[in-house]
């Protein structure tokens, strides 16, 4: 009776990060092409031998990218978009990158999350496609692994389906009539590139159907079922391990008994639904079960009995020979490995598994269930001994914080008035002219700004002088937004990197990894801080630098923070609690630093929730309870405040229509949302439901460096007061400004003051 282990995808980026370095090189004409493809091999070759090292069974290839896996499975299948050229052979590297960055006449396509995590990818353009395989990248790794490394190894396939879901035509995603017109177009394409793996001797493939956990009705099942049955019946030589992840499958009876060999599921982002399905309707004893059951997007070790019991249970349910121990997704979502984290309290790297350890994890797991608990005794005990350490400790048992909790249940988190008496009291005395005008928080982090924290990181600038250089750099754009006519002032944010960073240095229970880098796109990582213990409120802030900027001028400044739910999606959250107890943890202290930031004298404060809806569940069905948690943790933070102090929250996306009752239940005085690249879709919205607060449409878009013309921003700001009362409208640019040179920001919002301007002369 074997169990195997398997992996789904390593992370790309490097253990040093040398894979980001390689990308940018190569963008920056530092190396050939040639050149960028060898270093590019040896890492391959290292990440491959080292999944080897740590006892992996069967090891996925093909999951490296010299971008992202959709790019890749978009050139591979000739799906380019015209606009970057025509192509009867594999891309070279500078057309590869052209599509992922634009060139000076085609933009770049379109970047988007994937799925509800903090990934992006390039999604297809579906417009007047014609299919050809341009290059079996996957026949190449598979080679390449066996050659070099003897390594026979599992190709990891994005399916046809998902491929087709997660791309577009006319800028809309397909319809099922688009996606059945399309699949058999694509279907010869992946039989051609399984025959030549097969006759290369490939035994398994790993085809990525996550799409699949969002099915709910048989009749979605359609194209999986055709695209599966083609595939077995012209391949039958290839086994395929039908992947899913990210959660549950509600069709569970039918897609287990789809022509596939192994099934990989999900076991632990699935709300416990997999293994009830498994054990209500048992698992067909011809598949292989891949079962999921180390968290892949998730930086904690796992409690190895507790896992063990579940292995187990999963060979009960299994016919002999037929259980794969698996991560749940691809560990391309976790940083590498913690050997780095050389500065970090030893009690938490205790409860730390990156990659390379949640593999390790793996194996142990595996041979406890061939050879039995006693073969790994040793690593089982330690685990124990890890985890009880750090739950113990006094970072997860502050005794402010469980006092803090206790008012949870005593407390209603409600503003004392109503908004219509409220906004009243705030009129009076903050005495904005019509159509006050603001930004939404930072202005640009010029190369100086960087430099000056790095100096300050690395010791080279006193923490005194660094101060000093903030406190200028606020006095300037302080000048500047007068100068400009701008109604509310904000102190630019200069102090932070992103928008999490500066408050887990601040509050307990956030450890910044020295190397915990994850891929976000392309080349760009990002180092989340991982919640590892009760968040506590500390000491102040923000509340220096908004009185400093509010000490320069008579007009108001905002005090800017950035939400619970925003800081739990950007961050690692620990999981020996529920993440919505976190986020009350947060929402506790942030209230604290609102009523600090209130008393020092700031009549507004704007609480930025920007990743409220990238968040949302995949499942419709859980949607409503993380919102009213998101509601819930934001009026902890916000309603402590007085009638007259003014709250504002700022949202960055544009399709909101389906959340629109989470946004008013906010209660947020103000509200700045983005808009321009979608302006009429956002008032129509409104149209239909109405608005009975203060709100700022963003009036242009910031994430372009093209300078909006002032008859463009009018036309902008005409067309939402055509819905929206001026005396409830905002101006202000649709995000905040810190990716925008200097001389850009100036001149959009100088351009955005004068479209007000004629906007107030006709009123
Ligand atoms: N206050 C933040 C800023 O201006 C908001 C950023 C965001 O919405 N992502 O940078
Ligand atoms: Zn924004």
């Amino acid at each position: 009776m074997t169990v195997i282990s398997s992996n789904l995808g390593y992370p790309r980026l490097g253990e040093h990060r040398e894979w980001k370095h390689l990308l940018e090189h190569f963008w920056q004409g530092k190396l050939d092409e040639p050149e960028f493809h060898a270093t590019a091999k040896r890492l391959r070759l290292t990440n491959l031998k080292k999944q080897r090292d740590l006892g992996t069974n069967l090891i996925p290839v093909a999951d490296n990218s010299d971008y992202d896996h959709v790019l890749d499975t978009l050139v591979a299948f000739g799906a380019i978009p015209a606009r970057f050229g025509r192509f009867d052979h594999r891309l070279s590297l500078t057309d590869y990158y052209a599509i992922a960055r634009g060139t000076k006449d085609a933009v770049a396509a379109e970047m988007t999350k994937w799925f509800n995590i903090n990934y992006h990818y390039i999604v297809p353009e579906f417009d007047n496609v014609h299919f050809q395989l341009l290059d079996n990248r996957w026949l190449r790794y598979y080679q390449e692994a066996k050659t070099e490394l003897g390594i026979d190894g599992k190709p990891v396939i994005l399916g046809p389906v998902s491929f087709l879901k997660l791309g577009k035509r006319a800028g809309q995603p397909l319809t099922a009539a688009e996606i059945a017109a399309l699949l058999p177009r694509l279907l010869p394409l992946y039989v051609q590139v399984l025959q030549e793996l097969a006759a290369a001797g490939a035994h398994w493939i790993q085809l990525d159907e996550p799409t699949l956990v969002q099915i709910t009705r048989p009749a979605e099942l359609e194209p999986y079922t055709e695209a599966l049955t083609a595939l077995h019946t012209a391949v039958p030589a290839i086994k395929i391990e039908l992947q899913t992840y990210f959660d549950s499958l509600d069709r569970y009876e039918q897609i287990v008994d789809l022509p596939v060999q192994a099934i990989g599921l999900d076991f632990v982002h699935d709300h416990g639904e997999n293994l009830q399905h498994l054990r209500d309707y048992g698992f067909p004893a011809d598949k292989i079960l891949a079962a999921g059951i180390i968290d892949g997007h998730n930086v904690w070790a796992s409690d190895l009995h507790a896992k063990f019991a579940l292995v187990q249970e999963l060979q009960t349910l299994t016919a002999p020979d037929h259980l794969w121990l698996q991560p749940a997704n691809s560990l391309l979502h976790v940083p590498i490995t913690t050997r780095n984290e050389t500065k970090v309290d030893p009690v938490l790297l205790g409860g730390l598994a990156f990659a390379d350890e949640k593999l390790r994890e793996l194996s142990w797991l595996t041979t406890a269930a061939n050879d039995g608990v006693q073969a790994v005794q040793a690593a089982f005990d330690a685990n124990q001994t890890k985890l009880a350490a750090l739950n113990q400790s006094a970072h997860r048992n502050n005794p402010a914080v469980r006092a803090a909790e206790a008012t949870l249940k005593t407390q209603r988190f409600e503003r004392q008035a109503p908004f219509a008496t409220r906004i009243q009291s705030q009129h009076a005395r903050l005495k904005l002219p019509l159509l006050p005008t603001t930004t939404i928080g930072s202005f640009p982090q010029s190369p100086t700004v960087r430099a000056k924290r790095a100096a300050w990181r690395k010791g080279n600038l006193s923490d005194r002088a660094y101060q000093d250089f903030l406190h200028t750099e606020t006095k300037r754009w302080i000048k500047l937004q007068e100068q400009l006519g701008l109604d509310v002032l904000v102190h630019g944010e200069f102090e932070r990197t992103d928008m999490v960073e500066y408050f887990g240095q601040k509050l307990t229970g956030f450890y910044a990894t020295q190397n915990g880098w994850v891929q976000s796109y392309g080349s760009r990582g990002v180092r989340p801080p991982v919640i590892f213990g009760d968040v506590a409120y500390t000491e102040p802030i923000t509340v220096a630098a908004s009185v400093y900027a509010q000490s320069l001028t008579k007009h108001p400044v905002k005090g800017m923070l950035t939400a619970p739910l925003t800081i739990i999606n950007w961050s690692f959250v620990r999981d020996d609690v529920p993440k919505a107890r976190v986020q009350n943890q947060i929402a506790l202290a942030l209230r604290q630093e609102v009523l600090n930031l209130e008393k020092a004298g700031i009549r507004i404060i704007q609480v930025d929730e920007p990743a409220l809806r990238e968040g949302l569940p995949l499942k419709r069905r859980h949607w409503q309870a993380y919102l009213d948690e998101a509601v819930y943790s934001f009026k902890i933070t916000t309603s402590g405040v007085r009638n007259d102090t003014q709250i504002h929250t700022h949202m960055c996306y544009s399709n909101f229509g389906d959340i629109i009752a989470t946004i008013k239940a906010l209660d947020a005085d103000v509200i700045s949302i983005e808009t321009s690249r979608s302006h009429g879709e956002m008032i129509s919205a409104f149209e239909q439901t109405g608005y009975d607060k203060e709100i700022g449409l963003g009036v242009y878009d910031i994430h372009s460096p093209r300078v909006p013309s002032v008859p463009e921003i009018e036309a902008n700001i005409q067309r939402a007061l055509r819905v929206i009362d001026a005396r409830q409208f905002w101006i202000n640019p649709d995000c905040g400004l810190k990716t925008r040179h200097e001389a850009e920001a100036l001149a959009a919002l100088q351009n955005m003051v004068a479209a007000r301007d004629a906007i107030r002369a006709q009123l």
